[in-house]
C-alpha cells in the first residue's frame, strides 16, 4: 500500500527567507503547481531563476490536490463551443493534450516517484436530461479532435443513466509530483525561497518584506493573481471550496469517474478510493460540513464505507471556464499570469509552463492566445452580474463599518468561520487565520483583527 498523501504536514523543505536584493532572468511568485512548472520548462532553457513562496512549498491549492488527471472532468467542451466557437474549443483540446503528454513524459523520466496509474475515465450521467447533454459533449469534444465513446459499461458505485469513455487518462500522487518538480528543477538551478511573501511588483522588481528580486520577466503563479492592475482579475476570477475524502469501502469499481456536471471524481486510490467533492464559493456561504454531506449524497452507494482522512481546499475559477495565462495585459508584455483552472490544475499547470516558457523564448505559441487574459469574453451572465453586486455589498458593507474586520486586498467586510477557524474575503476569497495572518491571495497583508466579534 502507498504511504498516506501528507504533504501539508511534510511540505517545507526548509528553504531561506529571501533577504536583500537578487538578480535572475525570471521571477516566479508562488510555489504550487504552476510556479513549479513553469520553472521547470524555465531551468530547462537555461534561465536562472528565481522563486518566492508566501508560506512553504505546494501549501497552496496545490496541498488538496487529488490526483485525478483528465481531459475532461465535467461537460465542458459543448457549452465552450457554443460560447467561443469550433476553433477555439479545438485550440483547447490539443493544448490540453499536449500538456497531459509532457505530464507523462515527466511521469517516465520520475519513474516511480509520482505514482502514475494510467486509468480509463468516464463523465456519468445521473439522469436522462443529463444524458441527452452528455450525447451533445461527445459530439463536441470529437469535433475538438478528443476522442471519445458513449458506453454504459462502467463500474461506478454511484447512480448513471449514460457514460463517456475517455481512454487513457491517468491518476497520480500529487506530493509525489510536487517534490520531482521541486527537485528537478533545483538541479537545474532554481533558487526557492520560502516565508517570502511578495507584498509589492514594480515593473520587473518584486519586493517582499526583507528582500527583493530585480528580473526582466515576472510570473505571478499565486492562485489568485496578486496584482490587481493591469489586468483587473479580480472582476473575473472566484475561489471555490472542494475537498478529497480518502475512503475505505468494499464496494467494486474500476476506472475514474467524474459527475457530468462537476459534482464530484473519484478513483482508487491507497487501496482504498478517493472520492472528490466539489463544494460552495469561499466566503459566500457557512462552511459546509464535508463529512455530513458525503453521508446525505454518497455513503448509502458505497458498502461498508468508512472515512479515512479529508482534506479540503479552494481552487480558482474563471468566467467562462477557461483558465487565464499569459502576458498580464497587452501594456505588460513581460509580466505574466497562470490562474483560473477551475480544479483541472494538473493539466493547467503545465499549459502554463508550456505557453509561458514559449513566450519568454521567443517561440511559436499560437493555439496559447485562447487563454490570453484579454481574450474577447462574452457578456457576462445573470448569475456572475449578481455575483458582482454581491461583492459591492460586502465592499460597501466594509468601509461603511469602521468596527469591521476588513480584507487588506480591496477592503471587503471579513466574515469568521468557526469550522475551519479562519477569516474569509467574500469578495475575492482571501482567507485569514484566526488572527488575522494572511492565508491564501488575493492578500499579501495580515488583517487587523483585533476585538473584532467573530460572527
Ligand atoms: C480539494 C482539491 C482537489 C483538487 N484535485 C485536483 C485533481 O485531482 N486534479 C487536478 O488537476 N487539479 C485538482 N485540483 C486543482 C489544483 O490543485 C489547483 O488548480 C492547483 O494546485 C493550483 O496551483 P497553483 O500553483 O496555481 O496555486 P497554489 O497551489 O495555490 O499555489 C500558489 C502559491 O502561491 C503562494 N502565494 C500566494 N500569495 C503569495 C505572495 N504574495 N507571495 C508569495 N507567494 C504567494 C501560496 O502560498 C501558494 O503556495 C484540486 C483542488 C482542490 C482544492
Amino acid at each position: 500500500m502507498q504511504k498516506k498523501y501528507d504533504w501539508k504536514n511534510n511540505g517545507s523543505q526548509g528553504y531561506p527567507i529571501l533577504r536583500g536584493r537578487r538578480n535572475a532572468d525570471a521571477v516566479i511568485i508562488g510555489g504550487g503547481l504552476s510556479g513549479l512548472s513553469i520553472a521547470l520548462w524555465l531551468c530547462k532553457a537555461g534561465l536562472r531563476v528565481t522563486l518566492l513562496e508566501g508560506n512553504t512549498i505546494g501549501s497552496g491549492s496545490t496541498a488538496s490536490c487529488g490526483g485525478f488527471v483528465s481531459l475532461a472532468t465535467s461537460m465542458f467542451y459543448h457549452t465552450l463551443e457554443q460560447k467561443m466557437g469550433q476553433s477555439v474549443t479545438a485550440a483547447y483540446a490539443q493544448t490540453q493534450i499536449s500538456a497531459l503528454g509532457a505530464l507523462r513524459e515527466i511521469a517516465g523520466e520520475a519513474q516511480k516517484a509520482l505514482h502514475w496509474r494510467d486509468t480509463n475515465a468516464w463523465l456519468v450521467a445521473k439522469n436522462a436530461r443529463e444524458a441527452q447533454l452528455l450525447s451533445l459533449e461527445a459530439d463536441a469534444m470529437k469535433r475538438a479532435g478528443l476522442p471519445c465513446t458513449p458506453s454504459k459499461e462502467m463500474h461506478c458505485p454511484f447512480p448513471g443513466e449514460d457514460g463517456l469513455l475517455i481512454r487513457d487518462m491517468a491518476t497520480l500522487d500529487a506530493a509525489g509530483y510536487v517534490k520531482y518538480l521541486t527537485k528537478r528543477s533545483e538541479q537545474l538551478g532554481l533558487r526557492i525561497f520560502e516565508k517570502s511573501r511578495v507584498t509589492s511588483v514594480d515593473t520587473n522588481m518584486v519586493s517582499t518584506q526583507h528582500g527583493s528580486v530585480l528580473a526582466p520577466y515576472v510570473i505571478v503563479a499565486t492562485g489568485y493573481p496578486v496584482v490587481n492592475t493591469p489586468g483587473w482579475y479580480f472582476l473575473r476570477l472566484m475561489q471555490k471550496r472542494s475537498a478529497v475524502l480518502q475512503l475505505e469501502t468494499n464496494a467494486p469499481f474500476d476506472g475514474m469517474f467524474f459527475d457530468a456536471n462537476g459534482d464530484y471524481a473519484l478513483r482508487r486510490s491507497y487501496g482504498g478510493m478517493a472520492l472528490q467533492m466539489n463544494l460552495d464559493r469561499v466566503g459566500m456561504s457557512p462552511n459546509m460540513i464535508v463529512e455530513k454531506e458525503f453521508e446525505m449524497a454518497y455513503a448509502s452507494y458505497l458498502d461498508g464505507v468508512s472515512i479515512d482522512s479529508t482534506i479540503s481546499g479552494i481552487d480558482t475559477y474563471s468566467a467562462d471556464g477557461l483558465p487565464y495565462i499569459g502576458a498580464y495585459s497587452k501594456k505588460t508584455p513581460n509580466l505574466f499570469v497562470a490562474t483560473g483552472y477551475g480544479g483541472r490544475g494538473l493539466i493547467g499547470s503545465m499549459v502554463a509552463a508550456q505557453s509561458i516558457s514559449a513566450k519568454i523564448l521567443g517561440l511559436q505559441a499560437e493555439g496559447y492566445s485562447i487563454y490570453e487574459g484579454q481574450r474577447e469574453g462574452k457578456k457576462p451572465s445573470r448569475d456572475e452580474v449578481g455575483a458582482s453586486l454581491s461583492i459591492a455589498g460586502h465592499y460597501l458593507q466594509g468601509v461603511t463599518n469602521s468596527k469591521a474586520p476588513r480584507c487588506t486586498h480591496m477592503g471587503c467586510k471579513l466574515v469568521y468561520r468557526p469550522m475551519t477557524c479562519m477569516w474569509e474575503c467574500p469578495c475575492h476569497g482571501s482567507r485569514f487565520d484566526d488572527i488575522g495572518h494572511v492565508i491564501s491571495a488575493p492578500a499579501t497583508q495580515d488583517a487587523q483583527i483585533h476585538g473584532s466579534k467573530r460572527m
